[in-house]
């Protein structure tokens, strides 16, 4: 960790924390010599994008993020985004030091001073630097990062095959205790299922929730197709609610295919004629096998091809 002693305050390099702070999805590392991040309001170098290492977001992973695609130089549904991040922000008591006008330039800015043309932007709001106890009332100066950045996709191979997964025994957060409808800096619960996922080789791990329901992946969201029907977790199954989610949602119900958001046990799964995963990062990938259970042919289906298809062609529309 870089860390540069200054008279009364110790910084850590913003890249430092958000390497620490992201690895939800795969992105490279930054390349770009030039690269700005914005930091409390300003452009800067990486160099020079330092906090506190007083900050909760680094002590307690207290704060909120978003992991948003640019597709044609363009953030994809910014909106939708900007509006997650302020319910996030609502949700832990954390008040934003810009309004989501304010916010939108910000993005808008940093996506274009680092001539991002298709890429990812991770944005992140930490509670800011207080003392070393929990008390939010001594925090001040919640930071607003905002990091623009390429992106690694899984192997194109897993798309056209389809990818392999298995059920992590960690299950989802129980919604009452810190609710998976929050997007937040805390994210060893899916840390914690995704060491499962990797220890068996598989890129993804499926989560159950408190009740043994499917809740979602790690960092993704899961749809299957039984008998034409598409069908996905609700978000009180204690989901994230993904865009991609809500997108696909749109997209199959435009092109006709019956969508319902239901309980599924992992069962429906097994039994499925189809099944695939969402996130800004994967998109929308193919799932071929859970827990060593081939799913349908074992081959991407006709209706993950079709919604495959139409995100893509969405995505450059939008
Ligand atoms: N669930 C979890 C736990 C996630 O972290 C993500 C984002 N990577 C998703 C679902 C997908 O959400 P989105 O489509 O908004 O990226």
């Amino acid at each position: 960790m870089t860390v540069c002693l200054q008279p009364d305050v110790i910084f850590v390099r913003a890249e430092v924390l958000s390497a620490h702070l992201s690895a939800i999805n795969p992105s490279e590392s930054p390349t770009l010599m030039s690269q700005k991040i914005y930091l409390a309001g300003k452009l800067v170098s990486k160099e020079q994008a330092v906090v506190s290492v007083y900050d909760h977001g680094l002590l307690y992973g207290d704060g909120i993020f978003e992991g948003i695609r640019v597709y044609s130089k363009k953030v994809f549904r910014m909106k939708d985004h900007i509006d997650r991040l302020y319910e996030s922000a609502l949700a832990i008591r954390l008040t934003i030091p810009l309004t989501p006008a304010e916010m939108t330039r910000a993005l808008e800015e940093t996506v274009a001073a680092n001539n991002i043309v298709d890429g990812y932007v991770r944005l992140v709001v930490t509670r800011g630097a207080g003392s070393l106890g929990l008390d939010i009332r001594r925090t001040s100066n919640p930071q607003v990062i905002i990091i623009a950045d390429s992106i690694s996709l899984y192997p194109e191979e897993l798309y056209e095959k389809g990818m392999e997964i298995i059920t992590a025994s960690t299950i989802r957060n129980h919604p009452g205790a810190v609710s998976p409808r929050i997007k937040s800096l805390n994210y060893l619960n899916n840390i914690l299922a995704k060491i499962e996922g990797t220890d068996a080789d598989c890129q993804e791990a499926l989560m159950l929730n408190h009740l043994g329901h499917v809740a979602e992946c790690t960092g993704d969201n899961i749809f299957i197709v039984k008998n034409g029907v598409l069908k996905t977790p609700p978000t009180d199954a204690g989901i994230l609610e993904g865009i991609t989610r809500n997108v696909v949602l749109e997209l199959a119900a435009a092109e006709g295919i019956p969508v319902q958001e239901t309980t599924l046990i992992r069962h429906d799964i097994y039994v499925a004629d189809e099944c695939f995963l969402t996130g800004s990062a994967a998109e929308v990938i193919p799932v071929n096998k859970l827990d060593g259970r081939v799913i349908g042919g074992g081959s991407p289906g006709p209706i993950t091809k079709q919604l495959r298809a139409r995100f893509q062609k969405y995505v450059r529309e939008a």
